[in-house]
């Protein structure tokens, strides 16, 4: 016997059109690409993104077909998420930090047909204007330009296409399994790969999102997504406050700490989210200007591992907690996030400090696991290491367009992270699997000792390789960058690992570096240092 409920695609117009209905007064701020603020509502947002989606059916585009997107976090973009998805067309966000090569693999294997694009990035497009084969429109966000006109061949604009766009159009429904976004992964290695997330599994990720063990987005957050709305989707949030009706505060192109502390204190934020090394340009910037953010309540940190120094400061001089967060763009990405347990809360400040430093608990709809090299589980005893897997609503089942089979092993997802769980679940992360450094048979986490390092006086930043070494094939290499106006020996930073951690795990050496090479979202290359740095305790 079948229950006897309503059957309704789970869409992502669903969203929009309730942040329409019963938020449509809700604020949305937007800074603008060419500079300051624009102040707009949800039910605008939603009017806009409607018409949007009929001058896209105008242009001839079918139901999935891809729609490119190099931009800022601003209200346009946001629009374009609505307008592309709800109209049954796939998103795809594109990040602008990608070398020219790979923009161009990008656009080709996505066959993307139009490109919504923000002013910054017309030089990106129009040097590789000539290798896109299947891109028929670029639209710039804004409106007629002809400075802008003069960069790009047959360049149009977006606000005449919101115009020519009909007003009375309505979200169509279809299967809730039909892709709705696109993102592809920033590939330290090979090629990108796609994640194509479907309107089923964003809807259910964004409930996951909200919940009060995940972000706890509510109708009186003022939300502020410092992750770009091109790194996988801004981890879910401009779906995830349409859907809760919350403010949202969208920070444009500038990402330095004093724009985001004016953001923050002017606009009032409750939630701000973004990778960590953001966050140390905001608390630099606070502690150069003697300020607090009175209204930020808490902050997520993703993307890498955030520094439990990060965490205390935060908390001891801020007041604000943090939401540790982990997961992937194969994870759409939200995995696990960092909240305490009730029988955590018997604990003491710091013990609490050293649960929430982890990358804490799947919420329902995710479930983890860590197995063997020949796949078998192993323990969750908080101790115990293994190859992390994922499977779940969200959980991508297999890469978009390539004829390589699935990676799947027994139907979960190899992260490609090493980790421990506990009992609960909680999650430790302790490396990429090929990043861990593997000294006489002994495991190290370049984590942990970057981690340490990152909260060590004089260093600003922080990276741990494995170095090969004669006897003991690898050891732990620190390459760190100095604080401005510090002058931190190499003995010095050695001698504060002392009483941290195992002797035997405490790093060889230290090289100083100017700055840690970055990928497009911001992970460290250690890549790119291995290749440089790789033989220097050989050397020594
Ligand atoms: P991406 O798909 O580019 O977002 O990269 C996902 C990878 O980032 C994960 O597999 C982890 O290696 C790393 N990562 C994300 N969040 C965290 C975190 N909180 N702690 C440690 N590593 C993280």
């Amino acid at each position: 016997m079948l229950g006897q409920m309503m059957q309704q695609p789970l869409l992502i117009s669903a969203q929009i059109a309730h942040a329409a209905r019963y938020h449509g007064d809700g604020e949305i701020v937007s800074v603008d690409t060419e500079g300051g603020l624009h102040r707009t509502r949800w039910s605008e947002i939603e009017r806009r993104s409607r018409r949007l989606a009929s001058a896209l059916t105008g242009l001839g585009l079918k139901q999935s077909d891809r729609v490119a997107t190099l931009a800022w976090n601003n209200r346009r973009h946001l629009e374009v998420y609505f307008g592309v998805s709800g109209a049954g067309l796939v998103c795809h966000t594109i990040n602008p930090r990608l070398f020219p090569e790979q923009l161009v693999y990008i656009f080709n294997h996505a066959h993307d047909r139009v490109l919504f694009i923000d002013k910054t990035f017309l030089p990106l497009i129009a040097a590789i204007r000539d290798k896109l084969e299947h891109l028929e429109h670029v639209v710039l966000l804004g409106g007629k330009d002809d400075e802008a006109a003069a960069k790009v061949e047959g360049l149009q604009f977006y606000e005449d296409l919101i115009e020519a766009g009909d007003e009375t159009y309505a979200w169509p429904e279809f299967d809730e399994n039909t892709a709705s976004s696109l993102c592809y992964t920033s590939g330290t290695t090979g090629n990108p790969k796609g994640a194509l997330y479907s309107h089923r599994s964003t809807v259910l990720h964004s409930m996951a999102v909200a919940l009060p063990d995940s972000l706890g987005l509510s109708a009186r957050d003022c939300i502020l997504p410092v992750v770009p709305m091109f790194h996988v989707n801004a981890w879910g949030i401009p779906y995830a406050a349409a859907m809760v009706g919350a403010r949202l505060v969208l920070p444009g192109p500038g990402l330095d700490g004093d724009s985001l502390k004016n953001l923050i204190n002017d606009e009032k934020v409750t939630l701000a989210a973004g990778v960590p090394t953001l966050w140390k340009g905001l608390i630099d910037s606070l502690k150069k200007a003697g300020e607090k953010v009175p209204t930020l309540t808490r902050t997520v940190i993703g993307g890498s591992a955030c520094p439990p120094s990060m965490i205390a400061t935060f908390r001891d001089e801020y007041g604000v907690d943090t939401l540790h967060a982990w997961g992937m763009t194969e994870t759409s990405p939200v995995g696990s996030v960092s909240t305490l347990l009730h029988k955590h809360l018997a604990l003491s400040a710091d013990e609490q400090a050293a649960v929430r430093a982890k990358q804490g608990r799947p919420p329902f709809g995710v479930d983890l696991r860590i197995a063997d090299a020949d796949g078998n589980e192993l323990p969750r005893d908080g101790d115990t290491q293994g190859d992390l897997y994922a499977r779940g609503h969200w959980v991508i089942d297999a890469y978009f367009n390539v004829d390589t089979p699935a990676p799947h092993v027994e139907g979960w997802f190899p992260t490609g992270d090493v980790a421990t769980l506990d009992e609960n679940g909680i999650v430790t992360i302790k490396d990429r699997s090929k990043d861990i450094i593997k000294s006489g048979g002994e495991w190290i986490s370049s984590v942990e000792l970057e981690n340490l390092a990152m909260g060590m006086e004089g260093i600003a930043d922080a990276a741990i390789i494995a170095a090969r070494h004669e006897k003991w094939d690898e050891r732990p290499l620190l390459i760190a960058v100095k604080e401005e106006g510090q002058d931190p020996s190499e003995q010095e930073i050695l001698d504060a690992y002392q009483g941290q951690v195992a002797s035997w795990q405490i790093p060889d050496a230290v090289v100083f570096v100017d700055q840690l090479p970055r990928n497009a979202t911001g992970k460290v290359l250690k890549r790119t240092l291995r290749e440089e740095y790789d033989g220097y305790l050989l050397k020594k």
